[in-house]
């Protein structure tokens, strides 16, 4: 990742997950940071196979050199399959690894039925999957985002507030993976994001109205993590990633009250769930007893114990959540009671809890505050300031959930 050449980095990538923050040993701080940037999106990873169409005028050329291999005016929904030798688009046979499809003007391609902006690259990966990327302009990513990750009825400042944290985030995780073959997914590891299928009018005039806003620490840029609901208190990076950044270091939050996500409930068997943790090798058969050891400053469960019919385990709290499953468990704020043979967890808030809240972002919004006043709570000493003053950005050893 953070190659030497910043004209080279914005453009090209080659291999890995952009759910992870690896640690950046000698890592080349950007000279300059582009106005512009394209985002690389996985939109699909390990398939079998893809169904293509195309409105509008677009050529097909080869990923590594160029070479124009198909031109046409539209593509009828054609199934992209990938070979030994390379991969089959419909009837055509291309002796090469990876195409890019590049539209002309506003012709828009289809990916299995979603419609996307900007450049598609397929490739076949070793295995004889296809690797989908959509390589696309930060603002017009930001279009397809939004959408999913706030709600358009929500009032403008919030729909700001995400627009300038969205744009952050892509553009951070644009610099931390310039080595691999895209910066971020489509799903809820990254943004989620659905493409031209997914966007608003009010979400993209908020997108619009930000542009090349983004959020520094010190005029450096930081991952501006955030989550649906943090139930209370917003945590510290420091307790899940070892980050120890202020505007990441945690707020209190009674705004975020409103949200069905506030109150938790959820119930498992305690046979699968003593399954579940044998999973991450920890076998301690049924389950008799959850038991928190230690919290977190924000009350999150840091260290649990474990009792079960063969055996008692301590495991990190974020262990526990990824073994049972991030949308059961749907955060760390919360106590086990079982009963009839089943754990009753009853909890508070959605996701890991660190940067803004986004219901707590909403409460505020409906008090009054601006974009840069909800931004400024939930990242405290960060500040708003056009992407062109930025100086650089802010590494760190850090691994998203
Ligand atoms: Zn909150």
């Amino acid at each position: 990742m953070r190659r030497s050449h910043p004209g080279r980095r914005w453009l090209v990538g080659a291999v890995a997950a952009a759910v992870c923050l690896l640690p950046l040993p000698g890592a080349a701080q950007p000279t300059t940071v582009p106005s512009a940037p394209l985002i690389r999106v996985a939109i699909a990873q390990a398939i079998d196979e893809a169904q293509l169409a195309i409105r509008g005028r677009f050529k097909i050329v080869t990923l590594n050199t160029a070479e124009t291999l198909h031109e046409g005016r539209s593509l009828k929904r054609t199934t992209i399959i990938p070979l030994v030798s390379g991969l089959q688009l419909g009837k055509l046979s291309l002796p090469v690894f990876g195409v890019r499809i590049e539209p002309e003007q506003d012709a828009s391609i289809l990916i299995n039925g979603r419609r996307f902006r900007g450049a598609v690259e397929i490739i076949r990966q070793q295995n004889l999957t296809l690797l989908i990327i959509n390589h696309i302009n930060l603002d017009a990513y930001l279009y397809g985002v939004l959408y999913h990750e706030v709600s358009h009825r929500w009032p403008v400042e919030v729909l700001k507030a995400q627009a300038i944290a969205a744009r952050t985030y892509a553009i951070y995780q644009n610099l931390h993976n310039a080595g691999k073959d895209f910066d971020v997914t489509a799903d809820i590891y990254s943004q989620v994001y659905g493409g031209r299928s997914s966007e608003q009018r009010k979400t993209n005039r908020a997108v619009d109205q930000t542009r090349g806003l983004v959020l520094t620490y010190r005029g450096e840029l930081f991952p501006t993590y955030y989550h649906a609901t943090c139930g209370g208190r917003t945590e510290s990076a420091k307790e899940l990633w070892q980050t120890d950044l202020p505007p990441l270091s945690g707020a209190a939050c009674p705004y975020c009250t409103a949200s069905p996500h506030y109150r938790w409930h959820a119930a498992i068997e305690a046979d699968r769930l003593g399954r579940l943790l044998g999973h991450g090798g920890y076998q301690v058969g049924e389950v008799a007893a959850v038991e928190p050891v230690d919290y977190t400053p924000s009350g999150r469960i840091k260290t649990l114990r474990v009792r079960g019919s063969v055996s008692t385990a301590t495991l990190s709290g974020k262990a526990f959540r990824e073994l049972v499953g991030a949308n059961l468990l749907r955060s760390l704020t919360f106590t086990a009671v079982l009963r009839d043979g089943t754990m009753h967890f009853s909890g508070r808030g959605w996701g890991h809890g660190v940067g803004m809240c986004q219901w707590g972002a909403f409460g505020l919004a409906r008090r009054g505050a601006t974009a840069t006043q909800i931004l400024s709570y939930y990242y405290p000493g960060a500040a708003v300031i056009p992407l062109a003053s930025v100086t650089g950005w802010l590494p760190t050893t850090t691994k998203k959930p």
